[in-house]
């Protein structure tokens, strides 16, 4: 229970609703407890006028309440027919006033368990959003999804219908045993009996459904997954003709489906006989021993009570055998909000320091003894790097694939803390400038695309929400997207993502190019960025970029801009060290890995030429 200790904030915030929601589940029960008394009553009357008595004189001895108190010495004197006819006609309105204030509760309880479920899935979300880029390495997709959607869920059935049915039920026991004990002890406590078990045997049918229900689930998920992988990969699947493969393996996952979801069929089957098996039991002993009593003449003892008994069974019965629904709910949410608390426990590596600073970024940047492992793998991405850049410089990396150069890229974002030296910005250490600062100051084009499911403009105007019309068409000219985008029927206003265009590896790589291009910040980081596209356009895009770049400091990671473009300077990355560096000329003369890369490349066009 201290898990859903974290609810009690949204409780408080919606208070009003929730008080109102007790006051309307209890005015519920009081308009429906009268009815029995009602039934009771009229049914005594009929019996003794038809035996030939005095009209039965209502005594208040018998537990009445005060409203149907009222009504009865209303009509007491009344002749039996019209008594029959007011019964009827004050049972009809009883039941749509109760129906109305139910209406009512379940207006304010689950309309403030919906609230709240939007409050939290908000907070959940938030939280996504803050935590560091190594906390999504070590989560699965799948775990996060289920928290937010899941998790948030199974908290509402406990903030809705579990609370509502437990003010219910305390209600409901309130009012019928009050006035079952005031009427008759003895048949309170026998015809009672059979609740509990029917309350406990609920519950733990109640406990193998869900247990049942969350393997379905899982396994549902599975198939899902499955189905949605051949989909996204139908062209590989089509290719290395492995459609049967597919299709024995899905056939195995939905057969394992099957036969759980057929047992948890059955196990439903029994729910809702043996639930009708021992409310029957309860109302046979009320018949039973009432009866009894009325031919033994026990004083007191009327048909008109054992009929007023038996309604109070029937009102009883279904929140009672909501205990048990209402407990392994609770049981459930319980489950549920220490995941999502364990969520909003996690704090993220990577925040602001206490004294962070608004940095202004020139572009002068200092690397010293750097160093980074990541700490799941173990891996070494980079080793003592010590790199002086100047504002307004031209960097190339290179090197072999898996030698660091992303590493550093994304060190330098701070999206990953160093595990050895610093990093430096003007002089100010990277730990000590606010991540939004850093972040903003930073134009980052990532070496895997990522475009939204959204329009063209969207996606390029997302790196500049203020961005205009002419901005975003010159972005677009810049990473020499403009014409593929203006073929396009729809032009900028083209969707993209999964159910949009397919646009090609080079288009899309341009896509998220412009979406960088749009910003106007003082460091430019590109990350191999320029791979999916053919050389022509790697040197107009190239081309284009010098205006672009004028005043601004750039780092290019690439496998292939050979004295394309002036490079300050080119740092050849091995294994996570610089292994040299300086420019073009200098690195060849010095006829290392570089020269090497470079005779590789050479001899690749020279190939290219002649196909
Ligand atoms: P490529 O040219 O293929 O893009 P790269 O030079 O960018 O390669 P990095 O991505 O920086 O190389 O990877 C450097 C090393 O760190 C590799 O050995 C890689 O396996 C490892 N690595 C990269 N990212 C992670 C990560 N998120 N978690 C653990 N290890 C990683
Ligand atoms: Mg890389």
């Amino acid at each position: 229970m201290k898990q859903l200790a974290t609810l009690n904030k949204y409780f408080w915030k919606y208070r009003w609703l929730f008080i109102l929601g007790i006051v309307f589940v209890v005015l519920t029960n009081y308009f429906r407890i009268i009815s029995p008394q009602l039934t009771g009553y009229i049914i005594n009357a009929v019996v003794e006028t038809l035996s030939g008595h005095t009209a039965a004189q209502p005594s208040k001895q018998h537990a009445y309440d005060v409203l149907a108190w009222e009504m009865i010495g209303w009509f007491a004197e009344k002749p039996y027919q019209e008594k029959i006819l007011y019964t009827g006609i004050i049972l009809i309105v009883l039941a749509i006033i109760s129906g109305f204030f139910m209406f009512l509760m379940r207006q304010t309880i689950i309309v403030m368990s919906r609230h709240i479920e939007f409050d939290q899935k908000n907070e959940v979300f938030s939280h996504y959003q803050n935590l560091s880029a190594s906390f999504y390495k070590t989560h699965s997709t799948g775990d996060l999804m289920n928290r937010i959607s899941e998790d948030v869920s199974r908290v509402r059935m406990y903030t809705g219908p579990a609370i509502m049915y437990f003010i219910n039920l305390a209600a409901v026991i309130g009012f019928s045993l009050y006035f079952m004990i005031r009427s008759d002890l003895k048949l309170t406590i026998l015809s009672l009996c059979p609740l509990p078990i029917l309350a406990i045997s609920i519950y733990i049918v109640n406990t193998i459904i869900n247990k049942k229900s969350e393997k379905i689930q899982s396994l549902l998920s599975d198939l899902t997954t499955n189905a949605q992988e051949s989909y996204a990969g139908i062209r590989v699947i089509k290719s290395f003709v492995q459609e049967k493969a597919m299709q024995q393996y899905f056939n195995d996952n939905s057969e394992s489906y099957r036969k759980n979801a057929l047992s948890l069929a059955r196990t439903e089957a029994i729910y809702f006989p043996s639930m009708g098996l021992l409310i029957g039991l309860s109302t046979l002993i009320t018949i039973l021993v009432g009866g009894l009593d009325v031919v033994n003449q026990v004083p007191g003892a009327s048909v008109g009570k054992i009929a007023e008994f038996v309604m109070y069974i029937q009102m009883l019965t279904f929140p009672v055998s909501a205990i048990g629904w209402t407990a392994s709910m609770t049981q459930r949410a319980i489950a549920s909000q220490r995941r999502i608390n364990e969520l909003l426990h996690t704090e993220p590596e990577i925040h602001d320091a206490p004294d962070a600073v608004d940095a202004p970024i020139s572009g002068n940047i200092c690397f010293s003894h750097a160093g980074f492992t990541y700490a799941h793998t173990g891996i070494r991405a980079l080793r003592d790097i010590n790199l002086d850049i100047r504002a307004g410089q031209k960097i190339a990396v290179v090197g072999r694939t898996g030698s660091g150069k992303s590493t550093l890229l994304q060190i330098m974002l701070r999206m990953f803390d160093l595990t050895e030296g610093s990093i430096s910005y003007d002089g100010i250490p990277v730990s000590s400038i606010k991540l939004n600062t850093l972040r903003n100051r930073i134009s980052f084009v990532p070496q895997d695309v990522f475009l939204f499911s959204d329009t063209i403009r969207n996606n390029i105007r997302f790196g500049n929400p203020d961005a205009t019309e002419e901005e975003i068409r010159t972005a677009a000219r810049r990473a020499c997207i403009l014409q593929d985008i203006e073929r396009l029927p729809q032009g900028f206003d083209t969707l993209v993502g999964e159910r949009g265009v397919t646009l090609s590896g080079g288009q899309k790589q341009r896509i998220s190019i412009a979406r960088a291009l749009i910003r106007q910040p003082q460091l430019v980081l590109f990350d191999d960025c320029l791979s999916a596209v053919d050389s022509k356009t790697e040197k107009e895009i190239i081309n284009g970029l010098y205006e672009y770049l004028q005043n601004k400091t750039a780092i290019v990671v690439t496998h292939r801009v050979f004295a394309l473009f002036r490079f300050d300077k080119i740092i050849v990355l091995d294994e996570g060290r610089i292994a040299e560096s300086g420019t073009h000329e200098e690195l060849l003369e010095r006829n290392g890995l570089y020269a090497e890369m470079h005779r590789l490349h050479m001899e690749q066009e020279a190939g290219d030429d002649v196909d």
